[in-house]
């Protein structure tokens, strides 16, 4: 953890109607780390998330992407910047093969956020892109699922190929949504080894937020800890998972 930093939020806050769904936030995550965001239902994890893609505004606070003030900026700028993240689900087309969805992503996310201009316009994907998807799909050991239809995969197969659509633009944070969802034990062991073979290998940092407080506590090494829209803890996961003030937040739940 002694990289610069990829990301630099200070007192975020987060209003909706009556409710403070986030107060005075702040996270820093550095180069090559891995860094978990955790907290009871409700805490504001999910909102936290979609203040730094830029998915909602906020009320307060600033958000900086590898050292470029990015409070301002729209989703697709901040992804230029280097963010990248996954969803829980892949919500694109059922038949479409793996290394389309591999495509259309890169096209989105490099794109100016026009779908039609971006993705639709320029018709079929070239040699390069066609590389850099078979590049990433080797990376992620789904080589031979290339030219699968979605549809066919297992969930965690599926979970790995939203990995792969969020590495085709080189992020440089990546972060992850609850990743673990729907899988049993053996396949989150898979999927938390492939993501450290690969984050060694190309040197992104990572943001995971999850319910999966084992995953957690194997997978990152400082973790920050929401509980009603603060932060009530942060530190060495270990440490923080073991703490009063974190286990009497979930009530004994684990
Ligand atoms: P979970 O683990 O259940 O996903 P979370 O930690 O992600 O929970 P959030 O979904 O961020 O928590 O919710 C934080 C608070 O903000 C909750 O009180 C929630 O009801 C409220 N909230 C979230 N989104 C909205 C919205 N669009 N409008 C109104 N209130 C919202």
């Amino acid at each position: 953890s002694t990289g610069a930093p990829v990301l630099r939020a200070s007192g975020i806050t987060k209003k909706f109607a009556g409710i403070t769904a986030l107060h005075d936030v702040s996270m820093q995550i550095n180069e090559g780390e891995r860094v978990g965001l955790i907290g009871p239902n409700g805490a504001g994890k999910t909102t936290f998330f979609n203040c730094l893609l830029g998915v909602i505004p906020t009320n307060g606070g600033t958000v900086e992407i590898a050292g470029t003030d990015a409070t301002r900026l729209p989703l697709h700028k901040r992804a230029k910047l280097g963010l990248g993240r996954t969803f829980q689900r892949i919500e694109l087309f059922p038949d479409c093969t793996v290394r389309d969805h591999l495509f259309i992503a890169e096209r989105v996310r490099r794109g100016s956020g026009r779908l039609w201009k971006d993705v639709i316009g320029r018709g079929g994907p070239s040699k390069e892109e066609l590389a850099r998807c078979d590049e990433v799909l080797e990376l992620l050991g789904l080589g031979g699922l290339a030219e699968e239809p979605i549809e066919r995969l297992s969930l965690g197969q599926g979970r790995l190929v939203e990995v792969g659509r969020a590495l085709m633009t080189e992020p440089k944070l990546l972060l992850l949504d609850e990743p673990s969802s729907g899988l049993d034990r053996p396949e989150v062991a898979a999927l938390a080894k492939t993501l450290e073979d690969v984050q060694a290998e190309q040197g992104f940092s990572i943001l995971l937020v999850e319910h999966d407080v084992e995953l957690v506590s194997n997978f990152t090494t400082r973790s920050y800890v929401l509980d009603f829209g603060r932060l009530i803890a942060e530190g060495p996961t270990r440490e923080i998972l073991a703490s009063d003030v974190v286990r009497a937040a979930y009530l004994g739940d684990f």
